[in-house]
């Protein structure tokens, strides 16, 4: 039997083989091809790490051997050999994903090192203190990455030796200082793990390979995954490869650049780099780097070679990279290129600007933004006079931008929960590790003491476009004490600090922030997106102010407004508690048209807003015991209010109790029962069309939906109610108006039964809400609390209600939408549900032939986007 290769060098992979060895792996492959000096290796693909996990988390023989080859070819490339006493190899091993992925395994440095390489290359480097320096971050990384020990433990021996030797940075310790802290190291690792540390390099790596596979499935993993829609079934590769050092003396050094400014997307290489330094040091925030143009000065050939390296790179993946080199003892290596991260604002001007000097096409730039960033841009800054009042406490790194205030939190924990609870929080933190990720999520906005531009923190937050100030080293924080002081003041837990993430200014106070508005790069982006698209876009809007704002936003009609939203208005709940305890007919008759002329204002606000757009009205929907008080004391008073006994009231709202409200009497439902309230809802939508069509010369054709609809005499029952009562309007008012009938499709029955129901109705909207719900049988309201155990437990990978069910949900609609056709061919369908704003379910909305999805407003920019992505990767 042919065996399946799962190991590849880099000399046979290429960037097309992402898939295969990941985002890392293959540039690292297409780098090798392209001639750039990159220390060779090799690496183990994503499938090696599938096949892990079914091989019930054991890395097979045959993958074993596949590794003992390439790395029998990788001694021979380097003409070093693990564990040699002559030529030892070293290598790294890094993870690497389709997608680059935090979360996952921190990288190793220096495996291969034991207690005889070490002497070896302390002889061959003629240096033991960088030798014993590699050695210490090796046992320390091994142990912490693979075995799981505390950091903090290796970090107090190294405080410990630091203070014993009385020096104040670990380039001070000497190599006896050095082997001293390795041996105590070992110690430690005995201690902890109850083995002595490996000193077999190929044990070292077999075991190193294993921990980045057993990473793909931690918390920290899933977590982000499921924020960022990636499949639990992809895996990552690992990457192993020889070591260079930039610990080597003052002629070496390592850093990361970008190619463009990842802040602003100006084009000019932007980076830092420190000498004398390793791998994570940058990041890690330990010294504080220099900007990456200083190099010229310090190394001023290896500056040159590394800005044509990265032009060519730019060039060939003809996009912003983002890079990771080193340089030992004046020869620089690449270690890493990749499409760089960037805020949305730099994301829209790189795309634009490679548009304008003819790099790539407009459809090239319009996939490149990711449709859930523009989020970042639609989101307040703060007010240009209220920033002017206010004092700038402190300055740090204006690493990710945007405004953020909030109450300041110390830990990840303490966000999450704060945020749960309704309050708008700011995470503070020394530095930042993948195990705040929930707590970055949860916050406003994040500041950091330690860290540049690259920090964990930085890079993670421009990601998710919150805001961040990083590397602000004049906190004094004391994270137990959960406090931090600056120019001699103290600011607790709960107090409130304003974060600017452009300038990197702190405010101790709470500052008003301002809308923002899409032009310059953005409006140039959106109106290719606009004119790539085949799919509409709508809003969910309830008011003319939000109608207002998703006119701005892009929305070309509004998709769901809902009218009970009216209802709870203060000066109209006593109106619609009279028409619900309303005991005859005439009384209700009485109560609705107290209704009808408010509900008439608030349409033609909205009608007036939309300027003629389409507007999707939808009767009223909820349960009516919503609007009535619970506790005594509020029907007490209520009862008064009205001069009816507290008795019959209280007994009124009790024989409106239901136990299974979302399944009861609501939607068309009431007005099957109480087919006033519909007559009141037309005539109010119809006038409302007539004025402002006679007013303002808008062309309006009111399109009115009726929710829950089940079964075709349901609605046809409602529908004639509206006709009857519409055309007579029409018909005195001597006016010609057209206007539409549809229905909501969110109960299962109505998308089985979709041709029926398309004899009745002229449109459907997918209400993905409750269609969700009844598909799983999953209370909208209390899924959240048991969701979290089926992702745990792999039975789902993401919430149904965030996320369209493409293949339950979608399978209904898709049923639906054939039946609806099938009756009546030119039936305009729409989705109206949370999923209009999601990307990944707009594109199924755009593939399964809808006409429009509609969203929140502040989603309508995004889903303009995810529809033009839609189109260029699947055309219709
Ligand atoms: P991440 O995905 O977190 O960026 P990497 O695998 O890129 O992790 O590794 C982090 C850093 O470790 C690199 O930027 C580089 O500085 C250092 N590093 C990784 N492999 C090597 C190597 N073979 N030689 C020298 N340094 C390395
Ligand atoms: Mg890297
Ligand atoms: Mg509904």
């Amino acid at each position: 039997m042919e065996c399946k290769k799962y190991v590849y060098l880099f000399k046979e992979g290429n960037a097309k083989m992402r898939n295969l060895l990941g985002g890392k792996g293959a540039n690292l492959a297409e780098m090798t091809n392209l001639g750039i000096p990159v220390p060779q290796g090799f690496t183990v693909s994503t499938e090696a790490c599938v096949k892990y996990y079914t091989d019930d988390k054991k890395i097979s023989e045959d993958v074993k051997n596949q590794i003992d080859e390439a790395l029998q070819k990788l001694e021979e490339i380097t003409g070093k050999r693990f564990g040699s006493s002559k030529a030892p190899l070293l290598v790294s091993v890094r993870s690497g994903a389709r997608v680059s992925m935090p979360g996952m395994m921190d990288t190793i440095l220096n495996l291969g090192l034991n207690d005889n390489t070490v002497e070896t290359i302390a002889q061959l480097t003629n240096n033991p203190r960088f030798a014993y320096d590699s050695y210490r971050r090796f046992v320390q990384m091994f142990s912490d990455v693979v075995m799981g020990i505390e950091k903090r433990k290796f970090e107090n021996l190294i405080e410990q030796a630091k203070e014993e030797n009385g020096v104040k940075y670990d380039t001070e310790l000497n190599s006896e200082d050095l082997k001293k802290l390795v041996a105590q190291f070992k110690e430690l690792y005995k201690k902890e793990i109850g083995e002595k540390f490996p000193e077999d390099p190929k044990t070292q790596l077999i075991e190193a390979i294993t921990a980045v596979f057993r990473s793909w499935d931690n918390p920290r993993a899933i977590v982000y995954r499921r924020l960022n829609d990636i499949p639990g079934d992809w895996g990552t590769a690992v990457n192993v490869q020889s070591m260079v050092y930039g610990n080597m003396g003052n002629t070496s050094g390592t850093g990361v650049a970008f190619t463009r400014d990842p802040a602003t997307g100006e084009k000019k290489i932007y980076g830092e780099y420190l000498i004398n330094a390793q791998g994570e040091d940058v990041v890690a925030g330990i010294r504080t780097p220099q900007p990456i143009t200083k190099l010229k000065e310090d190394l001023p050939e290896c500056f040159d070679e590394f800005m044509d390296i990265a032009n060519k790179l730019e060039k060939h993946y003809k996009d912003m990279q983002d890079m990771e080199f080193t340089i030992e003892q004046g020869k620089l290596y690449f270690l890493q290129t990749r499409n760089g991260k960037r805020t949305a604002a730099a994301a829209l001007k790189i795309a634009v600007d490679m548009v304008e000097d003819g790099s790539i096409t407009k459809e090239q730039a319009v996939l490149r933004v990711e449709p859930k960033q523009l989020d970042s841009l639609l989101h307040p800054a703060f007010d240009a006079s209220a920033l002017k009042k206010s004092e700038v406490i402190a300055k740090g790194l204006p690493a990710s931008p945007g405004a953020a205030c909030g109450k300041i939190y110390f830990t990840a924990e303490e966000a999450k929960s704060h945020h749960e609870a309704g309050e708008k929080v700011v995470l503070v933190r020394l530095e930042t590790s993948p195990e705040d990720i929930e707590g970055m999520v949860a916050a406003e906005g994040i500041l950091t003491v330690r860290g540049g531009m690259t920090s964990h923190a930085a890079v993670v937050a421009r990601g998710m476009g919150t805001c961040c100030v990083a590397g602000c080293g004049e906190l004094n924080i004391n994270e137990e004490e959960k406090i931090f002081q600056v120019k001699g003041k103290t600011y607790h837990e709960g107090d409130y600090i304003s974060l600017d993430g452009s300038t990197g200014n702190i405010y101790g106070e709470i500052i008003k922030t301002s809308s923002p508005e899409i032009s310059g790069y953005f409006g140039t982006f959106m109106s290719w997106a606009d004119d790539i698209r085949k799919l509409k876009v709508r809003t969910n809007a309830d008011t003319p102010r939000d109608a207002q704002q998703a006119i701005e936003f892009g929305a070309e009609g509004i998709g769901l407004c809902r009218t009970e939203h009216m209802f709870f208005n203060e000066d109209r709940i006593p109106k619609v508690r009279e028409m619900i305890v309303a005991k005859t007919t005439e009384q209700r008759k009485r109560a609705l048209d107290k209704l009808l002329p408010m509900q008439k204002e608030d349409f033609i606000g909205i009608y007036e807003a939309m300027e003629g757009k389409n507007v999707t009205i939808r009767f009223l929907d909820p349960p009516l015991h919503e609007f009535l008080p619970s506790e005594d004391e509020d029907i007490k008073a209520l009862a008064e209010d009205m001069d009816i006994p507290f008795e019959e009231l209280k007994s009124t709202v009790s024989y409106l109790h239901e136990f299974n409200p979302m399944m009861g009497h609501r939607g068309c439902r009431l007005t099957v029962s109480y087919p006033e309230i519909a007559e009141m809802q037309t005539r109010a939508i119809i006038e409302a069309a007539i004025e402002v069509t006679r007013n303002k010369g808008f062309n309006i054709e009111p399109e009115i939906m009726i929710p829950l609809v089940g079964e075709l005499k349901e609605l046809k029952y409602v529908k004639d109610i509206v006709v009857e009562t519409a055309n007579s309007i029409i018909k005195s008012e001597g006016i010609d108006l057209k206007y539409k009938v549809g229905t909501m499709i969110e109960i299962p029955r109505a998308a089985l039964l979709a041709d029926e129901i398309a004899k009745e109705a002229e449109f459907f909207s997918f209400g993905t809400n409750d269609l969700t719900q009844m598909t799983f049988g999953f209370s909208r309201d209390d899924a959240g609390r048991f969701l979290c155990d089926y992702y745990d437990k792999k039975i789902y990978e993401s919430d149904p209600f965030a996320k369209l069910d493409q293949i339950g949900v979608g399978k209904l609609m898709e049923m639906a939408v054939k039946l609806g056709k099938s009756t009546r061919p030119d039936i305009h369908l729409g989705l109206c549900g949370e999923h209009g704003g999601d990307p990944s379910s707009v594109e199924f909305c755009h593939r399964v032939g809808l006409d429009y999805v509609s969203c929140s407003p502040f989603r309508v920019p995004l889903a303009r986007l995810a529809a033009a992505q839609a189109q260029i990767k699947n055309p219709r």
